[in-house]
């Protein structure tokens, strides 16, 4: 009995059918002279060392692989595996620079546990430096890969596909612990700011230890990393390092400082601890008044990051082509200024302003 050689093929590749290992599988290629890999265990890794690895993605229409560049610290002594993922969103880049400036500072022959470095998820949303995984699919279209975890191996879409490739093979089988480092998308501004849901104690430990400016207490968002990682079990938090597509050199400092607490925390490495959230009066909340443009117009902003502001103070206005004021817009609560659009052509219905509060401190 002969077998066709596509009906093999076909099985092989079976998305359906996902190994239940936590092994390392090579492919055989190599590429720019890094091993491709479609599966990671951390545990069959030689210690004391760093491992660098194109992780094998979905494939384009073309049928070639997007490849996720990964690097993994293995220490020499037993510890718990701490993932550092960033580029989620492709014109967050900050969270790039962020994570590469933490494994620069790490000595694997020192180390203890491992960390799990995934340096840009949404590949083809990182090549153009767009929030979005841009598909084909429809004449073209996008997907927030930050709203389709923990993924589908089988989805309707390649983002969804190629973010279940990433849960199963990747990160469920190995991480005790992750940071998902985003900013802000295109066109707007955001403070250092963590989302936490700080009902989960390590969640909670992991989150103190960050020296932000402003803190979320949010119970999360279906279909975020976070989310989806902390309802598997796996304590994760949001880190957003300011604004998008430059490197924000002071935030990413203090988002590094902040990542290196936790390694230092978990007993990963050794050193004493720098700045936490009370060192530097890091303020929470746990709601954000979001402010939306009721018409179209030129935006102006009253206020900026951080700046205090109060129910009924003016925050914006936005001005028609001759100049005229035609919305102005006014706090509704008693908080801190975290996201402002810096876009001053401002469509109906567009975010102008976030403001973190506490509901507690709201009348009513
Ligand atoms: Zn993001």
């Amino acid at each position: 009995m002969s077998t066709h050689p596509l009906t093999t093929m076909t099985t092989l590749i079976n998305p359906g059918a996902i190994p239940d290992i936590a092994k390392t599988v090579y492919t055989g290629d190599i590429l720019q002279g890094v091993p491709v890999i479609s599966h990671l265990g951390v545990g069959d890794l030689a210690p004391g060392q760093n491992h660098r690895f194109f992780f094998q993605g979905v494939e384009m229409g073309t049928g070639q692989h997007w490849y996720v560049p990964v690097v993994v610290a293995v220490g020499h002594r037993p510890g718990p595996c701490v993932g550092l993922v960033a580029g989620i969103h492709g014109d967050e880049v900050s969270g790039i620079n962020a994570v590469q400036r933490v494994m620069a500072q790490l000595g694997p022959g020192a180390m203890a546990g491992s960390v799990v470095a995934v340096l840009g998820v949404s590949r083809p949303a990182v090549e153009y430096t767009r929030s979005h995984w841009l598909t084909a699919q429809g004449g073209g279209s996008q997907v927030d890969m930050n709203r389709v975890w923990p993924g589908d191996e089988s989805g309707a879409t390649a983002a969804t596909r190629h973010a279940g490739l990433l849960w199963n093979r990747l990160l469920i089988n190995n991480v005790d612990l992750v940071i998902d480092y985003h900013t802000v998308t295109t066109g707007s501004d955001f403070t250092l700011f963590l989302f936490a849901d700080l009902r989960q104690p390590t969640v909670r430990q992991m989150a103190e230890l960050f020296p932000v400016e402003q803190m979320q207490n949010d119970p999360g968002l279906a279909g975020t990393l976070e989310t989806a990682l902390v309802e598997a079990g796996i304590p994760a938090l949001t880190v957003e390092i300011g604004g998008p597509r430059r490197f924000d050199a002071v935030k990413i400092a203090r988002a590094v400082e902040g990542s290196l607490n936790v390694l230092k925390h978990y007993g990963l490495i050794d050193g004493p601890l720098g700045r936490t959230a009370a060192e530097v009066g890091t303020v929470y909340g746990d709601a954000l008044e979001t402010i939306r443009a009721t018409t179209g117009g030129f935006l102006e902003l009253l206020v900026d990051l951080r700046d205090r502001v109060v129910p009924g103070q003016p925050v914006a206005l936005q001005r028609n082509a001759f100049g005229d004021v035609v919305a102005e817009y006014r706090s509704g609560v008693t908080g801190e200024v975290a996201v402002v659009a810096r876009d001053a052509v401002c469509e109906p219905g567009s975010r102008v302003m976030q403001i973190l509060y506490s509901r507690d401190n709201e009348p009513g």
